[in-house]
């Protein structure tokens, strides 16, 4: 019998949050966001499950290549989104070779367009660093570097661009949709493009011409007051194994690595095949919420490698081979990683490739609360 931990990966959960997304910004396109190997949840898994999106975004060049090999074959050219732009010379030929989408968010990258002779030309999306600090052209030399491209051959169409810091955060995000709007406002007939998750389910004034929804997709919230039921999602992922073994503590037992878990009573512990190997964060402490057969229970003492300890003590019927639930279903990751001490993009990104993963189909056992026995 193989190590019962597996990762159940609901496509119909997938389809049905894109849907989602699509209908709460109606005159949008959008690019399903797939980096990091679809959150964790495999980029040609989620590919599939998503047939019909009007695009994808990706980090990596050698995926976005595949996937638009794969849109060709099938015979849907629907762009592909590289976020962080090329790197290289030998990129940009790539990006021309298989109509890539690329961002241009440094002069580097306009030099390197200015340099290279392309044919075809190439789609870019030009960013606006409106506030993150984190990729863009300062606002005050976007307009210069968005006329710059729009000399060049090489470009055919451009898009203007910037990432929000905080549409998860009470703050929100009217101070960067001003800085935007203020210096995209000299280009009143190109397209653009700004909301994430957050921003696409929470200002549909953000929504424009492309939308970029990454976390949503898997079911999962970005805002820390509302849970992903409310919002009409559904967790696409659910980490699941068993009871391995059973152990009776008496006062003063301890448990796991370094002992930091000590029982103050008569208590039965049960060991679960997931550890921090597996992606299970190593970091959840004492008391981080675990499902086992469909019962909230508790993680005691320090995660192992392969293996971390939950309390059985309230669940007498409960012993080896049991059901246990780490994340998804009934137990939104959410809560899970706030117990860590992380957010659930880490929690998603990091399932190991050594967790087997088995797809569970579009309506296969998707009766209300049954991730939760
Ligand atoms: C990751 C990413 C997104 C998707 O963000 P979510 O919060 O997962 O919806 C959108 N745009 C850019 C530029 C990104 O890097």
């Amino acid at each position: 019998m193989p190590r019962p931990l597996q990762a159940v990966i609901d496509m119909g959960a997938l389809a049905s949050n894109h849907a989602l997304a699509k209908r709460l910004a109606p005159g949008a396109r959008a690019f399903a966001t797939i980096k990091a190997d679809a959150y964790g949840h495999g980029t040609r898994r989620v590919e599939r499950a998503l047939a019909g999106a009007d695009g994808f975004a990706v980090c990596e060049i050698e995926q976005a290549a595949a996937l638009r090999t794969l849109a060709r074959s099938a015979r849907r050219d629907r762009p592909v989104l590289l976020l962080e732009g090329c790197f290289c010379t030998r990129d940009l030929l790539l990006c021309a070779l298989e109509g890539i989408t690329t961002v241009v968010h440094d002069i580097a990258q306009v030099e390197m367009l200015e340099r290279t002779r392309l044919d075809p030309a190439v789609d870019v999306f030009v960013k606006m660093n409106s506030g993150m600090n984190r990729l863009g052209f300062a606002p005050s030399r976007f307009g210069a570097a968005v006329e710059r491209l729009q000399a060049l051959p090489a470009v055919r169409s451009i898009t203007l661009m910037t990432h929000f810091a905080s549409a998860d955060e009470p703050e929100g995000i009217a101070a960067q949709m001003a800085v935007f709007e203020a210096h995209a406002a000299a280009f009143p007939g190109l397209p653009r493009s700004l909301a994430n998750s957050a921003a696409l389910l929470r200002y549909p004034e953000s929504h424009a011409d492309w939308v970029r929804p990454g976390l949503m997709l898997y079911g999962i919230s970005p805002f820390a007051d509302r849970d992903a039921a409310s919002l009409g999602l559904q967790p696409a992922m659910r980490l699941e194994s068993e009871v391995i073994a059973v152990q009776a503590l008496v006062a003063g037992d301890r448990v796991g690595y370094a002992g930091t878990f000590r029982a103050d009573g008569p208590m039965r512990v049960g060991i679960v095949a997931c550890g921090y190997a597996d992606g299970y964060p190593r970091h959840a402490p004492t008391g981080t919420p675990v499902l086992v057969d469909g019962q909230r229970s508790r993680l005691l003492g320090r995660v192992s490698m392969d293996m971390l300890a939950v309390d059985l003590t309230a669940l007498p019927a409960a012993g080896v081979g049991c059901p246990v639930v780490l994340w998804g279903g009934a137990l939104p990751a959410e809560e899970v990683a706030t117990a860590a001490g992380t957010i659930a993009y880490e929690l998603l990104c990091a399932l190991a490739p050594r967790v087997p993963v088995r797809e569970q189909a579009a309506g296969e056992g998707s009766m209300p609360g049954a991730e939760a026995d």
